[in-house]
């Protein structure tokens, strides 16, 4: 029997084994995959956690789970199944197990969403790919092209300029969503070009990506673009399935809580990006973490 269980191993998930140990609450973390650190393991460099300055998303999540291993911190890896989550203990129930406890944390992030555009399916791999730090350095001296105007999709294309003889950036507003900083790297780029006001159509190819068809959504016209890769960064949907229909949703099933991480349902919380908020960080997710294990303490012992 566990105090608390927390399901996650990203940025959120740590920071709360790291609380909940120091605060001598007996908690396993539940991972899925053996590399922890949930999406911010995809990033070549965060350059707005404080203290780290550039740090490679990698290593950043690596020293995230040395810290919390450091405290003592108990992991295992395998797919939560399904939770029961009526009543004073709770089951976590993955494909080998059922764990009891008497709280359980959603830390399960948030996971990226599909363009929706015709062949994006069957090319997926063979030059469609949701992460360029993953896959970019299939693409050197190639062009690509990156769609959206988010923090990824420039943190992407910036990226990928430096192998790629060419990228374009192609958005469907003419300001893009990014920080400013980032925007501003972006503009210095020879190598970018961005495609404003624009939708991805068609994602075409017979083995492997060979173009797309690009719609100005102003004028309506079509045009095609010869292109070897395309990185899709248009935002993300919730790691929800466990607890849809268990606990208070949004319309884009992000788990409601308030900054303490409660849900509605007893002993029942959520952290990180999987949590409805305005801006979904590695710092909102590690404070998330913070917050949580100070609310699943107070209900733990009635404070
Ligand atoms: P995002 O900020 O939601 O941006 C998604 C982008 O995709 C927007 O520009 C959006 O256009 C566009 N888009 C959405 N659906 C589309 C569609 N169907 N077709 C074409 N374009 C579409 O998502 P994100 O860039 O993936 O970032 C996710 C979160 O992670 C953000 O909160 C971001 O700040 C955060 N992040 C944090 C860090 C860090 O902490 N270091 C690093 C990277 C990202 P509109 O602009 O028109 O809506």
């Amino acid at each position: 029997m566990y105090d608390l269980i927390i399901i996650g191993s990203g940025p959120a998930g740590l920071a709360a084994g790291i609380y909940a140990l120091r605060a001598r609450i007996n908690c396993l973390i539940i991972e899925k995959e053996a590399m922890s650190g949930g999406q911010v393991i995809n990033t070549y460099e965060v350059d707005n956690y404080p203290g780290m300055p550039g740090i490679n998303g990698f290593d950043l999540s690596i020293k995230f789970r040395e810290h919390a291993e450091k405290l003592g911190a108990q992991f295992i890896m395998e797919p939560v199944k399904s939770l029961e989550i009526d009543g004073d203990i709770k089951k976590v129930i993955t494909q080998k197990d059922t764990f009891e406890t008497k709280t359980i944390l959603i830390a399960t992030g948030a996971q990226w969403k599909k363009l929706g555009a015709k062949g994006e399916d069957k090319l997926q791999g063979m030059g469609v790919s949701y992460c360029a730090t993953c896959d970019g350095a299939f693409f050197r001296n190639k062009v690509t092209a990156v769609i959206g105007g988010g923090d990824v999709a420039v943190e992407d294309a910036i990226f990928l300029a430096r192998g790629c003889k060419k990228v374009y950036l192609i958005h469907r507003r003419d300001e893009l969503r990014a920080t400013k900083i980032l925007q501003e790297a972006l503009y210095k780029l020879d190598n970018v070009e961005i495609i404003w006001d624009s939708v991805v159509e068609e994602i075409y190819g017979e083995e492997k990506v060979e173009g797309i068809v690009v719609r100005n959504r102003l004028n309506n016209e079509t045009s095609n673009l010869e292109i070897d890769g395309v990185f899709v960064a248009v935002g993300t949907i919730p790691n929800s399935k466990l607890i849809d229909g268990k606990v208070e949703q949004d319309s884009h099933g992000y788990v409601i809580a308030g900054e303490n991480c409660k849900t509605k349902e007893p002993g029942i919380f959520a952290a990180g990006d999987i949590r409805s908020k305005e801006l979904r960080q590695i710092i909102t997710a590690t404070s998330d973490g913070a917050n949580a294990i100070y609310s699943i303490e107070k209900y733990l012992y009635n404070l």
